[in-house]
């Protein structure tokens, strides 16, 4: 299988007058061709920021690159300027927000920002560009796609306006996909056909997606393999099948509980008490350790390395060790 993405323990901070924020603390994970991978958490896991790392999306300072490599594609990117990531930004991987706003100009009607977006990675004429921004609408399910190029985005719903940024996250075809909490702004009705519409274009195009979400219905409705993000450490990973049934981390098997046994819609990651740690300076041990039902005394001292379990599952926790007691966790039922 292709890899389009690859990172490295990554270490990503953010150097604040109150000292560094250790925002992603070792992240290693994978995305390979044409697969969808979610990544889970709590906000202020640092899912958004491992994604925006990748990107470059993160002004430096106050963000810093501590250590770790980022691969695209097999070519490593960690060290690419400004110029070399607005070739990549667009044309091979590209990322979409909760709020479109953030992406749409409001003052630009939404065939012309289309256009640009292509004229930028190129050389084609304006007629051309014009011809496939109305094409990518169209894949959308934009109603009457060439009279709604000529609409300004805040003519169009929620739902309407995400479509909008796909389209335009999407008409360069790029390799890879970040979605942001794509869908977390909308309605049940409207995010389900959101999610729909990612997958379709998922398949049609080869698109890869990196999902990063806190609920876990949206996991299940387009995750092939999940990471579960907690305080700046992706502390398991698999395909989403195994983890569902079988969590073996105790933070994940808590988020699962909180997850009914039907489809999940709406039900999100808050059932666990207690909270995060602070990242400004994250615990010595297990980070999920005041939290955690299952702790035993190492958890506190010493950080769980990480261990694999081979197809793809890795697992970051001291229950994994030969000599720890052995649990059976809950996850998801199976029906
Ligand atoms: Fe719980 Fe210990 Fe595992 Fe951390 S390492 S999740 S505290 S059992
Ligand atoms: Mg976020």
């Amino acid at each position: 299988k292709e890899r389009i993405l690859e990172i490295k323990d990554l270490y990503f901070s953010f150097d604040t007058y109150a000292g560094e924020v250790q925002a992603v603390r070792g992240v290693s994970l994978y995305v390979n061709r044409g697969e969808t991978l979610a990544i889970v958490g709590e906000s202020g896991c640092g899912k958004s920021v491992t994604c925006q790392s990748v990107m470059k999306l993160i002004p430096t300072p106050p963000g810093r690159y501590k250590s770790g490599d980022i691969y695209y594609c097999g070519e490593n990117i960690t060290n690419y300027s400004e110029k070399q990531m607005q070739k990549l930004r667009g044309r091979e991987m590209s990322m979409i927000f909760q709020d479109p706003m953030t992406s749409l100009n409001p003052t630009m009607r939404i065939g012309r920002q289309i256009e640009e977006g292509i004229l930028k990675h190129e050389k084609i004429s304006r007629t051309e560009a014009k011809q496939r921004a109305v094409q990518m609408l169209r894949k959308v399910g934009i109603p009457d796609p060439e009279k709604s190029c000529r609409r300004y985005p805040h003519e169009f719903s929620g739902g309407m306006r995400q479509r909008v940024m796909i389209a335009m996250a999407l008409v360069c075809n790029p390799k890879i996909l970040f979605a942001d909490e794509p869908t977390t702004a909308l309605d049940v009705t409207t995010q389900a056909q959101i999610l729909e519409l990612i997958n379709g274009l998922k398949k049609e195009l080869g698109t890869s997606v990196v999902i990063i979400t806190h609920d876990l219905g949206v996991v299940a409705r387009t995750a092939e393999r999940i990471a579960v993000m907690y305080a700046g450490k992706v502390v398991e990973t698999g395909f989403a099948r195994d983890i569902f049934y079988n969590p073996m981390h105790p933070y994940t098997s808590g988020l699962l509980e909180s997850m009914p046994s039907g489809n999940g819609n709406g039900k999100t990651l808050t059932s666990i008490p207690g909270s995060p740690p602070d990242l400004f300076a994250p615990p010595e041990g297990c980070a999920f350790a005041p939290r955690c039902r299952y702790c035993m005394k190492i958890c506190t001292e010493m950080q769980p390395e990480i261990t694999d379990l081979g197809n793809g599952r890795s697992v970051s926790c001291w229950l994994m060790h030969p000599k720890a007691p052995k649990y059976k966790l809950p996850g998801r039922k199976r029906k």
